[in-house]
């Protein structure tokens, strides 16, 4: 642990700082470097390895000699200790490609779309697919903490590993294989119910005394992918019925053109079907449950659509597509990687696989650590795709290969280990979409597992 002197907490060093060392040592810290004088000044109460330096500044000096491996490391510290110059330090000890996610971002985003909602509308939000790549756990504590009321995931996979780290909210599946109903009544997981095949099997698996296990039904009301339809109605209330197994917790829709004023008599129809398939089902079925139908672009587009609760997936990340205007919501996630070598190209020489770069009046360029099987799409390559090196705009040069890619950086100053932007809140993922023809969501769930990813959280 890297921790700071911590000021005004109304009490003495000798009690604050004993207290400190008391849950070091239950916690079993094995290394605490202390920053500051006060922290210093009783340096006697730790039981653990220390090290001390009166500012951030010595620390950063002796950072070579402390060879930090292997470890993972809490950096704790008063805003005047400037401890963002220490974490960007142990950051680039990784010379490596990191997405950085800033999880205030996410709260921020959240918050803003609770703003939208009418009076008592509840909140899903879905974290399938990784959390948008945005990483599982780390997304769905802070949404439990922010008190959403769902989580949605596509494969019990996912809600298992949730509930492994912790997750308490109530979880929808969306993709519930028979494979895993098993897992998914141990892990608590309710599953989406979409067709007569899915809920006959889920029916048939459960135990004969099992009462009420929570369900959602999928009502296609155009999307023409998965979900029950108007004419299944009296076969569908007649399993229900004839089984005291389930209670439908919601039923529920999706939309397949809310962000486009183009689809908008279309988008109401949905809305309408959906509104008339909910009706008969609650009449028949003589109990209330959740209807929700809303993604992220509908929220604010159609608030008459709101329901009951709306799933908010790519909002949270900071993208919807439905508004003119996104300056309500803040970028979510960075993606940085480093230049590995630098060179000088002559006139006519060809750069990479395939021989398709070419510079006719030669110049410099910087090969980075990032490939396709980063998920920096091969169709970036020749041109189309650009970073930000050194704050400097470089397009790419030649194919992407598999864990490298060129950019031509002819006179940009750059030198190895430079940092280098793929996204951030100057150069968008929105960018990047419009570069392939493809959508931010897109981009964001092909970021690879191998990418580290680095949460910040103040
Ligand atoms: C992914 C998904 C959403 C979220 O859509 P966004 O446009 O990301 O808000 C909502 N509902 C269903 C069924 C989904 O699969």
């Amino acid at each position: 642990m890297i921790l700071s002197d911590l000021h005004e907490t109304g009490r003495t060093d000798t009690e604050l700082y004993a207290e400190i060392a008391a849950m070091l040592s239950q916690k079993e810290i094995s290394r605490l470097v202390g920053i500051g004088p006060h922290i210093k000044s009783v340096e006697e109460l730790f039981d653990l390895e220390t090290v001390f330096f009166d500012s951030t500044a010595d620390f950063i000096s002796a950072f070579p000699q402390l060879h930090f491996s292997q470890e993972t490391i809490l950096v704790k510290g008063a805003r005047k200790f400037g401890f963002e110059q220490i974490s960007k330090l142990l950051t680039q000890k990784v010379h490596d490609t990191i997405m950085e996610i800033d999880l205030n971002a996410i709260a921020h985003n959240l918050r803003y779309y609770q703003t939208q909602l009418s009076p008592g509308v509840k909140l899903m939000a879905m974290v399938k697919a990784f959390s948008y790549g945005s990483g599982s756990f780390e997304i769905a504590n802070l949404l439990q903490y922010h008190q959403v009321d769902y989580l949605t995931v596509a494969y019990a996979d996912e809600g298992i590993a949730l509930r492994k780290s912790g997750i308490t909210l109530p979880i929808m599946v969306m993709s519930p294989e028979p494979s895993a109903f098993e897992a998914m009544l141990k892990y608590k997981l309710e599953p989406e119910l979409y067709s007569f095949e899915i809920l006959n099997a889920f029916i048939a698996f459960l135990p004969q005394e099992q009462k009420d296990y929570p369900v959602h039904l999928k009502v296609d009301t155009g999307m023409r992918r998965l979900g029950f339809e108007e004419p299944d109605l009296p076969v569908l209330l007649k399993v229900l019925k004839d089984t005291g197994k389930l209670k439908v917790i919601s039923a529920f829709s999706h939309l397949a053109g809310s962000e486009d004023e183009l689809h908008e008599e279309f988008t109401l129809g949905q809305i309408g079907r959906f509104k008339a398939f909910a009706f008969v089902l609650r009449n028949e079925l003589g109990y209330d449950f959740i209807r929700h139908i809303c993604n992220t672009s509908a929220i604010t587009r159609y608030p008459d659509a709101q329901f009951e609760m709306v799933r908010l997936g790519i909002g949270l990340y900071g993208f919807d597509s439905g508004k003119p205007d996104t300056s309500d919501l803040q970028v979510v996630a960075k993606l940085k990687t480093t230049v590995t070598q630098v060179k000088r190209i002559a006139p006519g020489e060809t750069v990479g696989y395939g021989r398709r770069g070419i510079l006719p009046q030669g110049g410099q360029i910087a090969t980075v650590k990032i490939g396709y099987a980063d998920g920096y799409r091969r169709s970036f390559g020749n041109g189309i795709g650009m970073m930000l090196v050194n704050g400097k705009p470089a397009r790419t040069i030649g194919a992407i290969a598999m864990d490298m890619c060129m950019l031509d950086v002819t006179g940009i100053d750059v030198h190895t280990d430079d940092e280098v932007i793929v996204f951030n809140e100057e150069l968008t993922i929105v960018d990047l979409a419009a570069q392939i023809g493809t959508i931010p969501y897109e981009i964001l769930t092909n970021i690879s597992q191998r990418v580290k990813r680095i949460y910040f959280y103040e």
